[in-house]
């Protein structure tokens, strides 16, 4: 086996953690770690997919914005309680498929809401906002962390009358 085959020394990984190793592989320098990092983060590709997993992206940073919205439109959209979006620049995508199987819904009455879903199994996905210049991540999309973190509770005063208690409510880790 040649030299360069082999499996870097043992002591080489230390007791660092993985992301650690990740950093390091791609020139981490502890002494500007901040700057590097924020290098590292703006050149990541996340992977994001719907439930049935046609719809397949990965979304580049960096990441502008982080909302989770309680609008009454994102109750109806979602389903749920609000909608958790991430917001970053129009390109910083890439599909790897099913694109064609994308739908898209702009509400009429509205100057910017838009909803963009898999047409196979409902799930939402990442769309260019109305405006044309960001696009618009939902969060669950995201398979890997993005890194960011919710910046804001938006449209709060919006939000379903049993959302409060809900967040007090007992948890089970699986179904009761
Ligand atoms: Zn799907
Ligand atoms: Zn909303």
């Amino acid at each position: 086996m040649s030299k360069a085959l082999l499996p870097p020394p043992f002591s080489s990984y230390g007791l660092v953690s993985d992301r650690e190793q990740t950093w390091r592989a791609t020139g981490y320098d502890s002494s500007n770690r901040s700057r590097w990092k924020r290098t590292l983060i703006m050149n990541r590709e996340i992977h994001g997919s719907c439930l049935c997993r046609k719809v397949k992206s990965t979304i580049r940073g960096p990441f502008q914005k982080f909302y989770q919205c309680f609008c009454e439109r994102c109750q109806k959209r979602t389903g749920s309680a609000f909608a958790a979006l991430v917001v970053t620049s129009r390109d910083n995508i890439s599909w790897q498929s099913g694109k064609d199987l994308v739908k898209r819904f702009d509400l009429p009455e509205a100057a910017l809401y838009s909803s963009c879903f898999c047409s196979e199994c409902g799930s939402q996905v990442p769309y260019v906002g109305r405006g044309g210049k960001v696009l618009i991540v939902p969060a669950g999309y995201l398979s890997d962390d993005p890194e960011i973190r919710p910046g804001g509770n938006i449209f709060w005063e919006e939000r379903a009358c049993w959302f409060d208690e809900g967040q007090s409510a007992r948890t089970y880790s699986g179904y009761p």
